[in-house]
């Protein structure tokens, strides 16, 4: 079970004059798909970051299964996140890059090599594990950074923005592949995107922002077909 409130959040960066989130109230049930949506510079990736804890919250509440999680580190934190350029480690294989993290927190070869193995068949990633990453198509790489972000076994599952580096056509098999992942990892995920069709088809509910500010929160049918 993993409920996540976020009360009041607001992000001023260092530097900054003006407010990048302000106001950010939203109560996410246990296994929802949340996925923000709203031109560039709304505050979407922002607000993502904060949840990781990639980014000091300026004020407001983050509360995960009601405990206050403001100053817990993003390690402590049981979230995984997945960004828009995957950003592999080019020297290392498929199985390294997906094992990294499990390593940096001393699970054993043992434990290890249990979760790689069961992601990669999740992923039908089996096949590729001793390859590097300049020797894999971009729907693969992709493969390798969602799966680097599962073996964590997180029930938070974040991602900015996953697919937008893919041509239209491994979208729409990425896009099924991540709902499927959602609903046998059991997660509670938040998505962010730019692109409507992917909004529509993944949400539980959608987030729509503007300028810092949340303008309105329903289901697909609510936020896109209004009669
Ligand atoms: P997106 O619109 O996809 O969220 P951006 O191109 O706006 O991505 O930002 C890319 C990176 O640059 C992010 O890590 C973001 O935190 C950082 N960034 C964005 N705006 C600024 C800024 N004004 N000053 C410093 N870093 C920024
Ligand atoms: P989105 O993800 O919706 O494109 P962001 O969260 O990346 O929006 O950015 C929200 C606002 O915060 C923008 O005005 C951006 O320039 C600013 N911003 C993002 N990252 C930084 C940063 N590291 N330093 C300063 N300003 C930033």
């Amino acid at each position: 079970m993993v409920e996540i409130n976020l009360k009041n959040i607001q992000k001023k960066y260092k530097g900054n004059d003006t407010y990048s989130v302000t106001d950010f109230n939203i109560d996410i049930q246990d296994r929802e798909f949340i996925v923000f949506v709203g031109p560039s510079g709304c505050g979407k990736s922002t607000t993502l970051r904060m949840i990781a804890g990639l980014e000091d919250i300026t004020e407001g509440q983050l509360i995960i299964d009601g405990q206050v999680m403001n100053d817990v580190e993003p390690k402590d934190r049981n979230i995984a996140m997945v960004f828009q350029n995957y950003a592999l480690y080019p020297h290392m294989t498929v199985f390294d890059n997906m094992a990294y993290g499990l390593k940096l927190r001393k699970y054993t070869k043992d434990q290890i090599k249990a979760r790689v193995d069961h992601a990669a068949e999740i992923l039908g990633l089996t096949p590729y594990l001793e390859r590097k990453p300049a020797a894999l198509s971009g729907g693969q790489r992709q493969r390798v950074a969602l799966g680097r972000a599962i073996v964590r076994e997180a029930k938070v599952f974040l991602m900015d923005e996953p697919l937008s580096n893919l041509d239209a056509k491994l979208r729409v098999q990425m896009r099924t592949e991540i709902a499927k992942l959602h609903h046998e990892l059991e997660t509670t995920s938040i998505y962010v995107t730019h692109d409507q069709t992917e909004a529509m088809t993944l949400a539980s509910r959608i987030v729509v922002m503007n300028d810092g500010n949340i303008m309105q929160i329903g289901t697909p049918t609510e936020v896109y077909n209004h009669p």
